[in-house]
């Protein structure tokens, strides 16, 4: 099965980082008047729009886009929700993770050679390196508040 894929609307870039995180597909624009942009490309490319937008979640679904509703919720609620509508969790652990800022998959790359402080090279053998930012991620505590959140929800990663 093809995992979802994913369109954050200005509200929900929390959500997206998130997502990104651990392998989901997810765009996340903003700016102004993007409703007719977002219903596009949601249309287009079959990806779900996430959205706190009552009239733009009603225009989706009016024209058959997937869409869901997540406003007036915290992080954790709104990642709960789309998991439970999605049963997101059976897609978990075998996306590869992507780069929670510019959406790309990230590179496995062994730290030594990288330009890394040496905390990272001696704690972390491999890295998550993404190539279109250059920004390099590591399973360090972050990590683990992370995997404490997804945990919570009920999801091992
Ligand atoms: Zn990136």
């Amino acid at each position: 099965m093809t995992p979802p894929k994913f369109l954050a609307d200005e509200m929900n870039g929390d959500i997206a980082r998130w997502l990104r995180i651990i392998g989901f597909d997810c765009l996340y624009f903003t700016g102004d008047d993007l409703d007719n942009k977002l219903l596009e490309i949601a249309e287009k490319e079959n990806r779900i729009l996430l959205t706190s937008d009552r009239e733009l979640y009603q225009r989706a679904i009016r024209r058959y886009i997937g869409a869901i509703y997540t406003s007036g919720e915290n992080t954790e609620t709104k990642l709960k929700k789309i998991f439970n509508i999605l049963n997101l969790n059976t897609y978990v652990n075998r996306l590869k993770y992507r780069c929670p800022i510019c959406n790309t998959v990230l590179v496995q790359r062994e730290s030594k050679g990288l330009d890394l402080p040496p905390h990272v090279k001696n704690n972390h053998k491999t890295v998550y390196v993404c190539e279109r930012c250059g920004k390099v991620y590591w399973k360090g505590s972050h990590w683990t508040k992370i995997r404490d959140t997804f945990r919570k929800l009920g999801v091992d990663i």
